[in-house]
């Protein structure tokens, strides 16, 4: 929809994998629909991923005993977190959907991405105690993640091997991603990609782009206990 802002947090390393294509076909719909799209491509900016005190500049308010949270909230208040967290935090701020691009790594995100998480999804910033779920500060946004995996379509249900897909979707939706505030968007996830024929990825590509057609006209989901673990 014109107008709108889309940021797309994209994790992987090779521009001609199936995730640099899903990334690359998001920024072409989204951008032909007249949305602004801005891609923080984690592996080619060497994102820092490892939460440490060289996050917060200048002094630390206790510098006998470090606690990161406590530090990177009093810093966040004061402006004085390192530059790439408030350039991150910038472009949250600035985005009606984030779409994070990823491939699955052991049931959860590459680590490239789960520090992006750690780092610029900071108290003061995303959310507050009180100041969560609901009321977290990131409400009125979107989030979708878009991810594939090596494991089938058939070994993510919930007599298959690997469990319902959902099981793994709720750290990452309801624990990150609703805990900032976010309204959860369905997932699209493009099964069993190491199994699979340029013929079924065509399709999985193709099909994302077509889902980018309508949505912003997508409800998003209940993301409450019983979505994940009873339908
Ligand atoms: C550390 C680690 C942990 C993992 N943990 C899990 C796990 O817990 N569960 C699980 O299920 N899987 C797991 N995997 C597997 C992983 O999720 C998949 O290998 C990954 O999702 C595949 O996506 P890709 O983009 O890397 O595919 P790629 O291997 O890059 O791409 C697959 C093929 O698609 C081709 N391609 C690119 N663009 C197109 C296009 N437009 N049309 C058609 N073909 C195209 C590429 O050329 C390539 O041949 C893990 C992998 C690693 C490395």
């Amino acid at each position: 929809m014109a107008g709108k802002k889309v940021l797309i947090i994209y994790a992987h390393q090779e521009p001609k994998s199936l995730n640099g294509s899903l990334k690359k076909v998001a920024v072409e719909e989204l951008s032909k629909q007249g949305c602004t799209v801005t891609v923080s491509d984690l592996y080619a900016m060497n994102f820092e991923p490892r939460a440490t005190r060289n996050d917060i500049t200048g002094a630390l308010s206790n510098p006998e005993v470090f606690r990161y949270g406590i530090e990177t909230y009093e810093a966040y208040k004061k402006t004085a977190l390192t530059s790439d967290i408030l350039e991150e935090q910038r472009k949250v701020q600035e985005a009606d959907l984030v779409i994070f691009q990823f491939p699955l790594y052991w049931f959860s995100v590459p680590a490239i991405l789960k520090g992006w998480m750690d780092r610029v999804l900071c108290q003061g910033f995303a959310f507050d105690i009180p100041g969560f779920y609901d009321s977290g500060f990131l409400k009125g946004k979107l989030a979708l993640l878009s991810l594939t995996t090596g494991g089938t379509a058939e070994m993510y249900t919930r007599a298959g091997v690997s469990g319902d897909f959902r099981y793994f979707l709720w750290p990452l939706q309801h624990g990150i991603l609703h805990f900032c505030g976010f309204k959860v968007l369905a997932p699209q996830i493009s099964f069993g990609i190491d199994v699979s024929s340029e013929e079924e990825r065509k399709v999985m590509v193709a099909s994302w782009a077509q889902r980018l057609k309508s949505i912003w006209k997508e409800e998003p989901i209940h993301c409450t206990p019983p979505w994940y673990f009873q339908e």
